[in-house]
């Protein structure tokens, strides 16, 4: 597809609630984007349904500097949905998108898009290579999560993978061709292809302002990408059944032996009644795990927008 504007580069930021770091992120990021004097740069603030001035402080960065745009969005729907609209709207040749609080290091850009523009590779990724600064126990999560989705899917989701990219037009043209509602970017990158480049950086603490993700919401984000992205859960189900099946064959064939030579009777309601919460259990499990595919499906064919505009420029 061809570029929808003349500029080289679209750098795409999702906003929310960043009303302390966005003059900072600008200033730092137009900096760089200057240095570029071959590559002309336009800016796509999203904001993402913020409670605070976030909104403002766009019109006003769009007010004095021609090459920054903004979408404000009519709530927050999310990160996802919020790159999504910035990479709609951006008409580079190639499209970056980057966190609004510093801790994807601006500076890397023009090492991004060396690689990039050279024609070997059609995406700069990166990844953080230490997690310092972030609490222990949501790095053992973490690693727990891309070892897990390692396991369940067939696609390597890079560990430390930040969304922080550069995209040639015919990758983003890529990324944009996965229509889907539930939107995994994590899982979308690997999946469309192409030869990635990856750079390295340690972790770097935002500059300003809080982060928007509880532990909670991440681990249903994690649980997103896995049903996403993979029917094993499934297949984990159905093996569960069968096994359980098998067992149960395996102790009525006891029970059938010991009366019969034994004499014994049935006994123990205990253990029956173990017995039975541990394989209700199981079942609500299962039941449980065929519900997310469902609640999915049920999303997808609804055919909703990803988002709502209220206001752009
Ligand atoms: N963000 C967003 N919508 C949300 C949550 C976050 O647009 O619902 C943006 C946020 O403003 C930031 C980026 O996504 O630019 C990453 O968020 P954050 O820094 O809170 O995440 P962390 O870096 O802690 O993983
Ligand atoms: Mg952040």
């Amino acid at each position: 597809m061809k570029p929808k504007t003349d500029v080289d580069i679209s750098l795409v930021v999702p906003c929310f609630n960043e009303e302390a770091t966005l003059s900072l992120f600008y200033r730092e990021t137009a900096g760089v984007m200057n240095g570029e004097k071959t590559f002309t740069s336009e800016f796509i603030f999203v904001d993402d349904g913020s409670g605070d001035a976030t909104a403002d402080v766009l019109k006003e960065l769009a007010l004095n500097n021609d090459n920054v745009h903004y979408i404000i969005l009519s709530r927050n729907f999310g990160k996802e949905a919020a790159m999504l609209a910035g990479l709609q709207k951006a008409g580079g040749r190639y499209a970056v998108t980057l966190d609004a609080d510093l801790q994807d290091p601006p500076a890397l850009i023009p090492a991004m898009l060396q690689a990039v523009s050279s024609g070997e590779f059609d995406c700069a990724g990166t990844r953080r290579v230490t997690r310092r600064g972030e609490p222990a126990i949501r790095s053992f999560f973490a690693r727990c999560f891309y070892r897990i989705m390692a396991k369940f899917t067939d696609m390597e989701v890079v560990d430390g993978a930040r969304d922080f990219r550069l995209m040639s037009r015919r990758y983003l043209d890529a990324v944009l061709s996965l229509n889907e509602r539930n939107r995994f970017s994590k899982g979308i990158f690997p999946w469309i292809g192409f030869k990635t480049k990856w750079f390295e950086y340690e972790n770097i603490p935002r500059a300003a302002g809080e982060t928007k993700w509880s532990f909670g919401k991440l681990f249903i984000y994690s649980l997103d990408g896995i049903f996403a992205f993979s029917s094993r859960p499934l297949a984990v189900a159905s093996v569960l059944g069968v096994l359980f099946f098998l067992s149960s064959l395996l102790f009525i064939s006891i029970i059938i032996f010991r009366k019969i030579l034994l004499g014994d009777p049935v006994d123990g309601w205990a253990s029956t009644a173990c017995i039975i919460l541990f394989c209700s259990g199981i079942q609500l499990f299962t039941v449980g795990v065929l519900g997310q595919y469902l609640a999915k499906t049920y999303t997808e064919v609804k055919q909703r927008p990803h988002y709502i505009v209220k206001e752009e420029k």
